[in-house]
């Protein structure tokens, strides 16, 4: 039986054997940041923005990456590879380490690098094809000022606590609101609504982090001729939509067919959605870092 390969700290170690210490701050504060990146087909994609949004967030925090972006990029590739896999899940954690009970993180000398490649399905095949059901929460997005939320930290709570509060209503997402009503984004995903052949999505600055699957969505939007704005809107403009999608790393595109208990349009996946989705999945297998020498298509290592 082939057993599966994480990297921890400095090396490569089964996953029985890939354990972090108590007092590292990560576990005891959710002090440290990290990335969910998509391999397909042998591709990783859109490694650079990932890795730069990781280093952007450790800057945020003052948190030292222990690698430079060539080493994190060959440690990913080598990680996919190790563990033979053509299609995955790739978790980048970077904690403040082991430091004492106290807060301070200048106790904590050595950041510690996790990188994990698996198989990730998030939602089962018929909810892409039929679409999930989203309710609007009592908890709101964590302001800007407060604790940013383009700072992809690993205190999750707030994302957490929506998620719960959104499946108590017997749903599968949450929509989170900010603290002046308008729409940001679900727990792990941003949202995008359509009306009259036109997609909206929040401007990050309302309270949604910048994903980079939202991003290939827009520039795969305008390649396609549409009409898409980054213009707020509020649960009325979703609850009135003609489509609505989530998107991220990890949900990929998935339809939203009801928003609390307002059916979507004729509450079937619409056709702009669909069209993106299929375009999704044409361009994720070609545009990415390349794993295995070998195979098919496109960038180097
Ligand atoms: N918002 C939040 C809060 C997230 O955690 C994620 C997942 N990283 C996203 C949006 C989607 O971002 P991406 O497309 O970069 O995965």
């Amino acid at each position: 039986m082939s057993s599966q390969w994480i990297f921890l700290g400095d090396q490569f170690v089964k996953k029985e054997d890939a354990v972090v210490s108590v007092y590292d701050h990560g576990f005891l504060y959710g002090d440290g940041v990290f990335e969910g990146i998509r391999v397909y087909n042998g591709n990783i994609f859109k490694l650079d923005e990932h890795l730069n949004r990781l280093y952007d967030s450790a800057q945020s925090i003052m948190l030292r990456v222990p690698y430079t972006k060539e080493e994190l990029q060959q440690i990913i590739v080598d990680t996919v590879r190790k563990n033979n896999l053509d299609s995955a899940y790739i978790r980048v954690v970077v904690s403040r380490g082991p430091g004492n009970l106290g807060l301070d993180p200048r106790h904590c000398s050595n950041p510690r690098l996790i990188v994990i490649a698996e198989q990730l399905a998030l939602y089962p095949k018929e909810l892409y094809e039929r679409g999930i059901r989203v309710a609007s929460v009592p908890s709101r997005r964590n302001r800007p000022d407060v604790l940013s939320p383009q700072i992809k930290s690993l205190n999750y709570l707030n994302n957490i606590l929506v998620k719960m509060e959104a499946n108590l209503t017997g749903v599968d997402e949450a929509l989170m609101l900010n603290d002046q009503g308008y729409v940001t984004e679900g727990s792990a995903d941003n949202i995008f609504i359509i009306k009259n052949g036109t997609i909206y999505t929040p401007p990050v600055y309302l309270g949604a982090l910048e994903g980079i699957t939202r991003n290939a969505i827009i520039d795969l939007a305008k390649a396609n001729g549409y009409e898409i704005k980054e213009s707020p809107f509020t649960r009325h403009d979703v609850y009135i939509a003609d489509e609505v999608f989530l998107t991220g790393t990890a949900v990929e595109v998935i339809a939203v067919i009801d928003v609390d208990g307002r059916k979507i349009a004729n509450g079937k996946p619409g056709p702009i959605t669909n069209h993106l989705l299929e375009d999704f999945r044409r361009i994720v297998t070609i545009d990415g870092v390349q794993c295995y020498p070998t195979s098919s298509n496109s960038a180097v290592v």
